[in-house]
C-alpha cells in the first residue's frame, strides 16, 4: 500500500475517534473493583496491516488490562500445541447463549465448557497450555502473548490482586469442571492462570498488532515472527466469530461481518483476514461487556474500508 493508502487510513482513524469520542453511554466493569476506577474518557484506536505498518488516533499506548481477549491468544496456543481434533472435542466452539460467566451453561451441557470464549471454556483452555507446573504454564502464556505482541507484556499487579479477591464465582467454574472431568489438574492453578492472563497489560497499539498476526497466517507483522500456523489462525478466528461478543456475538457478525473480542477493561480486537486488525480501547461498556465507543469506532471502519467478510462486493 502506497502513501496515499496510509494516509487515508490516518484521516479515517481520526476521523472515527472525533465522530466517536463525545459519546457516553455504557458503564464501567464494577464487579472488578480496580476496573470501576479507571479514567472513562479513554480512547484509542490502532490498525496494524499484514505489512507491518500501524497506524493510530487517541490515546494508542495507553495500557489497561488484557481481560478476556486474552482468551483467544491463549486458544490459539493451545490449537497450536494439541491440534484441531482434541481441542475441539475438549472445549468445543458453539455459543453458550448466556453470559460470559454461566454455572448454568456448564451445568446444562453435563460439564462440557462449550467454547473458548466464555469463562468456563477459557479456564479449561489455560489448563491445557504446555508446562508442568503452574509456574511453567504461566510462563508459556506470558511469553505467547507477548509473541503475538511482538514485546514483552508484564502483569499489572494491582488488577491481578483486585481480580484475585473478587474471582470466586470462577474458582466455583474450576471446581465444577473439575467435578465433571473436564480438568486435569488443580482447578485453583488453571483459575489463577487465568486471572493472571487476564491482567496482562496491553495497549490498543498492541491488540492491532496482535490480531494482525491471526490476519497474517500467523506471522507477526513487527518481528516477523511466525508465533502459530496458519490453521491456528482460522481456527481461532472461527471461534472468536461466533462467541467473541459475548451474547451480542450474532448482533455483530451480522452488522460488522468480522470476528471480533472484547474484553472488559474496554478493549476490543477486530481482525480481517489476510488484511489486518483493529485494536480499540474505550473503557465504558453495553450491557454485554463490549466497549461502547470501541464497538461503534470499528464498525465505522470496517464499513468504510469494505471489511465485511460476508460483503460480495
Ligand atoms: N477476568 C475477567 C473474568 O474472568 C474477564 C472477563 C472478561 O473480560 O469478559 O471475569
Amino acid at each position: 500500500t502506497g502513501t496515499l493508502a496510509h494516509q487515508r487510513i490516518d484521516e479515517l482513524l481520526l476521523e472515527a475517534h472525533e465522530r466517536y469520542s463525545d459519546v457516553d453511554e455504557g458503564l464501567l466493569a464494577h464487579y472488578i473493583p480496580i476496573l470501576g476506577q479507571v479514567e472513562p474518557e479513554t480512547f484509542a484506536i490502532s490498525m496494524s496491516h499484514v505489512g507491518g505498518t500501524v497506524h493510530g488516533a487517541g490515546d494508542c499506548h495507553h495500557q489497561f488490562s488484557i481481560q478476556s481477549i486474552s482468551k483467544m491468544f491463549v486458544y490459539a496456543l493451545v490449537l497450536q500445541e494439541h491440534g484441531h481434533e482434541a481441542v475441539h472435542e475438549k472445549i468445543g466452539v458453539n455459543n453458550t447463549g448466556m453470559p460470559f460467566n454461566s454455572v448454568m451453561a456448564v451445568e446444562l451441557n453435563n460439564g462440557h465448557p462449550m467454547n473458548p470464549m466464555v469463562n468456563a471454556g477459557a479456564i479449561a483452555t489455560t489448563e491445557m497450555i504446555a508446562g508442568k507446573s503452574a509456574a511453567k504454564k504461566w510462563e508459556n502464556v506470558r511469553e505467547g502473548l507477548s509473541a503475538f505482541a511482538g514485546r514483552p507484556l508484564t502483569l499489572d499487579d494491582e488488577v491481578y490482586e483486585s481480580e484475585s479477591e473478587a474471582n470466586e464465582r470462577n474458582k466455583a467454574l474450576g471446581r465444577l469442571l473439575k467435578s465433571y472431568g473436564r480438568l486435569d489438574g488443580d482447578p485453583n492453578n488453571a483459575v489463577d492462570t487465568y486471572t493472571k492472563q487476564c491482567s496482562l497489560n496491553v495497549t490498543a497499539h498492541d491488540l492491532a498488532v496482535m490480531g494482525a498476526t491471526l490476519a497474517d497466517g500467523g506471522i507477526n507483522p513487527v518481528t516477523g515472527q511466525q508465533v502459530v500456523s496458519a490453521d491456528v489462525c482460522r481456527d481461532t478466528l472461527a471461534a472468536v466469530a461466533t462467541n467473541g461478543l459475548y451474547e451480542r456475538s450474532g448482533d455483530w457478525l451480522f452488522e460488522i461481518g468480522i470476528p471480533a473480542k472484547s474484553g472488559v477493561s474496554g478493549g476490543i480486537v477486530a481482525v480481517a483476514p489476510g488484511k489486518g486488525a483493529i485494536g480499540a480501547f474505550s473503557p465504558r461498556l453495553d450491557m454485554a461487556g463490549n466497549s461502547v465507543r470501541g464497538q461503534l469506532a470499528i464498525g465505522h471502519l470496517s464499513r468504510a474500508l469494505g471489511l465485511n467478510l460476508f460483503a460480495s462486493a
